[in-house]
């Protein structure tokens, strides 16, 4: 990693004019793929040249310049030193994130429009909105007007400034100009004002609706000394946090669980859980009150590390496995080690499991970090279930019929359970219960769960009944631009844990996301799979 690091540094080269330095700077971040370059070059005027160019590797951070009505502002695309083909690791979303917070005035952060978001995405959004500076979210490849609406669905990253663009087809670019560029400082010196006393103008009335119209304002401005030791303090946390990471990588691989087939059915003798979630929501009292009160058989598997120990417990004739039950309850020693351990342990644990227990502390609701962890849950292809835990001290009231902790009135489930599903959309799927840990309260419904999402993501449809399924299908309801859409021939589940089925289309296409979500939905009415996400592959006749 150090020589990939040292060879960027070697490529750098200044596309900037020579006096360029005194010019606020706009950074672009963003995981790869999202159309970063494209919009670079189209704000810089430029194709931006790759110097040296490795195979697979493009630049640390590349410099150009750009111009709106009169004003100049530099440009950065911190996109970073990653193999082209790779998901964004934490440590690059971290550097992306701290070039960009050291050295910028104003942030761009880039997201795919047509992709449902990913983790990394989340991660970057949390860093940056921790910084303090103006940010601005790009959602990409919105290549007709008639698509602007599904910027919308990112409004979720927690950012004020959302602006669909085309980088591609100069869609929205001038809209996301005007914005950025009246979140930079002024010109510093007179002549600026001199040689443009049209552009200043339009400035001058940017400024006037600042404040009527709620363009950006910091939302907790922090000094440089503040950011600094942020920033420093998550290096550290990172580097401590990899370093426990490496040091409990199991070093043989878990077995995997038996199948028994019977009735056409996988019938499973044991289910792999995973608690996840972030630090205090009550990870370890609801593992004891799991494992508790039933005969609980600790057991190391051959070839791990002494600290991957798992605990089974027996209940009806299905056994549960809860995977490394010491990770659960292991904690960091700062706040922020907490939480970057909570989101490496969680990432690890669902490798190794079957089912994930997404555990919520009812008392705070779904914050940016859950999400997070969420995120990875629905994407690693486990089950997951929600588990709004604390309960009780949502529902204890007093003598005035308030709540006991905080004052309010007892908290409705319903109302909540709404809350939590608008906070973590892509995991519509997955059950939701609320629980008390501590109490003991819920341990029943949380096992009946358990073995029902392990053998809801094991059930398998045959090809008549799918494509008997697929005749029914009214795919005239789908909100999906014509063009996206393809026709489906038939289709077959290629496998199961998650369920993945094969389509065979005619066109050749990456499926857009709200027609995937269409059909899983539709899917999901008939054939249940609850619990578990749908995973898609096209095979398409013609190829293009
Ligand atoms: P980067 O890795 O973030 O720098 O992404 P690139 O700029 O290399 O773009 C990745 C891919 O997305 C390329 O194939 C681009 O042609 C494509 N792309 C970029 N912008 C747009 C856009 O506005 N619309 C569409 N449809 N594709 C785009
Ligand atoms: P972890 O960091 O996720 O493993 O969380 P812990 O299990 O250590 O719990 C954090 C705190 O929340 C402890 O003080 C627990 O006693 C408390 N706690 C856990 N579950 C519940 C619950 O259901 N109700 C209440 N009132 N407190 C709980």
């Amino acid at each position: 990693w150090r020589d990939v690091e040292f060879l960027a540094a070697q490529l750098t080269i200044e596309t900037e004019k020579p006096d360029a330095k005194d010019l606020p700077l706009v950074a672009i971040c963003g995981r790869p793929n999202v159309g970063k370059s494209t919009l670079f070059n189209r704000l810089t005027g430029s194709r931006r040249s790759i110097v040296g160019d490795e195979p697979g590797i493009t630049r640390d951070r590349i410099y150009g310049q750009m111009e709106w009505f009169g004003r100049e502002a530099r440009l950065v695309d911190t996109g970073g030193v990653v193999p082209d083909d790779e998901a964004l690791i934490p440590s690059e979303i971290f550097r992306q994130a701290q070039v960009a917070l050291e050295e910028a005035d104003s942030i761009v952060m880039v997201v795919d429009g047509r992709s449902e978001l990913a983790s990394p995405d989340m991660e970057l959004a949390r860093l940056l909105l921790r910084g303090g500076k103006p940010l601005f979210l790009a959602v990409n490849k919105m290549d007709s007007e008639s698509m602007y609406w599904q910027a919308e669905n990112f409004r979720q990253l927690g950012f004020r400034n959302v602006v669909p663009i085309s980088a591609e087809h100069n869609g929205g670019i001038g809209d996301l100009l005007d914005e950025v560029f009246a979140s930079l400082p002024e010109p510093k010196t007179e002549e600026d004002f001199d040689e443009t006393p049209t552009e200043v103008m339009m400035t001058e009335i940017d400024e006037e609706t600042e404040d009527s119209d709620g363009a950006w304002t910091a939302p907790e401005a922090l000094t440089e000394d503040e950011v600094r030791d942020r920033l420093e303090a998550e290096r550290d946390a990172d580097r401590l946090a990899a370093q426990v990471y490496l040091e409990d990588q199991p070093t043989a691989p878990t077995e995997r669980p038996r199948m028994l087939r019977s009735h056409g059915e996988h019938v499973l003798k044991e289910t792999k859980v995973a608690i996840i979630g972030r630090p205090n929501v009550g990870k370890s009292t609801m593992l004891n009150a799991l494992t508790g009160t039933e005969r609980a058989i600790v057991s190391p598997i051959a070839g791990t590390t002494r600290d991957a120990v798992d605990e089974v417990v027996e209940r009806g004739g299905h056994s549960f496995r809860f995977v490394d039950t010491a990770g659960i309850r292991r904690k960091g020693k700062t706040k922020l080690m907490a939480e970057k351990l909570s989101v490496i342990m969680a990432r690890k644990h669902l490798e190794a499991a079957d089912v994930s227990l997404l555990v919520i502390d009812a008392t705070e609701g779904v914050t940016g970090l859950d999400a997070n962890i969420g995120g990875y849950a629905h994407e690693s292809g486990r089950s997951v279930i929600i588990v709004v835990n604390k309960w009780d001290l949502m529902t204890k009231v007093g003598k005035d019929g308030m709540r006991l902790w905080d004052g309010k009135p007892p908290a409705d489930q319903k109302i909540y359970e709404q809350d939590v599903r608008d906070a973590l959309k892509y995991l519509e799927y997955a059950p939701l219960l609320f629980v008390s840990a501590l109490d003991g309260k819920g341990v029943d419904a949380m096992f009946k769960k358990v073995e029902l999402v392990s053998r809801e993501r094991r059930k398998r449809v045959t090809t008549g009944q799918m494509n008997k399924f697929l005749d029914k299908v009214d795919f005239q309801k789908a909100s999906v631009p014509m063009n996206k859409r393809v026709r489906i021939y038939y289709m077959t589940q290629a496998a199961v844990a998650p369920p993945t089925f094969v389509l065979f289309t005619d066109k050749d296409v990456k499926m857009h996301f709200s027609f995937e979500r269409f059909l899983a939905n539709q899917i999901r009415e008939h054939f249940g799979f609850i619990g578990s996400p749908i995973w898609f592959k096209i095979k398409a006749r013609n190829k293009k």
